[in-house]
């Protein structure tokens, strides 16, 4: 098994479709131990529920824009995991606003809650995980973004510039990082059908879109992402890090 003996931190399962749970299930069948978070009281029993279906898991609170939630979650972490060996990021949020009307109309206030949600939220739990990363193996951090960090993509808006700042993010970290043995990578996933997916204006016909264009001409799924990811956090992947795997049946390639 890819991760027997490991343990991780998944943030970001809001319920059975999160990309997050698929995550969740590849490392679990790999032999991970888990730990999972969720924000506010609504989603509390969703996560402790997904998590009781697994062997070996525990649940924390964690809302990402609370610095002082975030110390009491390693606090926690520390205590009961006593070491962890990855941590995955599987968090977005922007104002529906900032995704229904034009870029160019995106607000100061918009524009830094889906910075600080979306992108500064890995550098501040990085930097509370390194402690617990400290162990002689290193430990490794995983982010999820979307093309729309480098493309235009209509309505994707403020989470494509905080996406941008997320993947600059991921290669920063790596740089600091990679003498303590931490490696820092992102998966690019082709669009999915999940709570945050819908938020944004048209996502059906993206996924048409995608279904059409893409290679494998198919949508990829949660089971998929999934795989990749246990592949980047196991030591199969060792001598990577920086770097964007994209999921998302080719579509990134293809021309026209
Ligand atoms: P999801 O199931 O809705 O997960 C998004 C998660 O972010 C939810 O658990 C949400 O909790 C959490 N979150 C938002 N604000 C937070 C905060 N302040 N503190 C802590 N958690 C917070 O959607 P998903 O599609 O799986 O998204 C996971 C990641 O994949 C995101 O980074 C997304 O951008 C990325 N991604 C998604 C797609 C796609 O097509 N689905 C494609 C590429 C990349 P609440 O529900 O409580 O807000």
């Amino acid at each position: 098994m890819l991760l027997e003996n490991k343990k991780g931190l998944i943030l970001g399962v809001a319920n059975k479709r999160s990309i997050a749970w698929g995550i969740a299930r590849s490392a679990a069948r790999e032999g991970a131990r888990l730990a999972f978070t969720f924000q506010g009281e609504r989603l509390e029993e969703n996560v402790r529920e997904l998590a009781g279906t697994l062997p070996c898991s525990s649940v924390y609170p964690c809302d990402v824009t609370n610095d002082a939630q975030i110390e009491r979650l390693f606090h926690s972490l520390k205590q009961d995991f006593d070491g962890l060996d990855f941590l995955v990021h599987c968090i977005a949020f922007a104002n529906r606003e900032d995704l229904e009307n034009e870029f160019v109309t995106t607000s100061r206030d918009g524009f830094r809650l889906a910075q600080d949600i979306s992108a500064y939220s890995l550098v501040s739990l990085t930097r509370a995980a390194l402690p617990l990363f400290s162990g002689g193996a290193g430990g490794s951090v995983l982010a999820l973004t979307y093309l729309g960090s480098e493309r235009a993509i209509p309505r994707y808006n403020v989470m494509g510039v905080a996406k941008a700042s997320l993947e600059a993010s991921i290669r920063y970290l790596a740089s600091d990082l990679g003498p303590r043995n931490i490696r820092v990578n992102g998966i690019s996933a082709g669009p999915i059908s999940t709570l945050a997916a819908r938020g944004i204006p048209g996502f059906t016909s993206i996924l048409e879109h995608y279904r059409e264009k893409a290679p494998l001409r198919r949508n990829v799924d949660v089971d998929e992402v999934g795989d990749a990811a246990a592949f980047l956090l196991s030591p199969l992947a060792r001598g990577i890090t920086g770097e964007i795997l994209f999921v998302d049946a080719g579509y990134h390639i293809a021309g026209g």
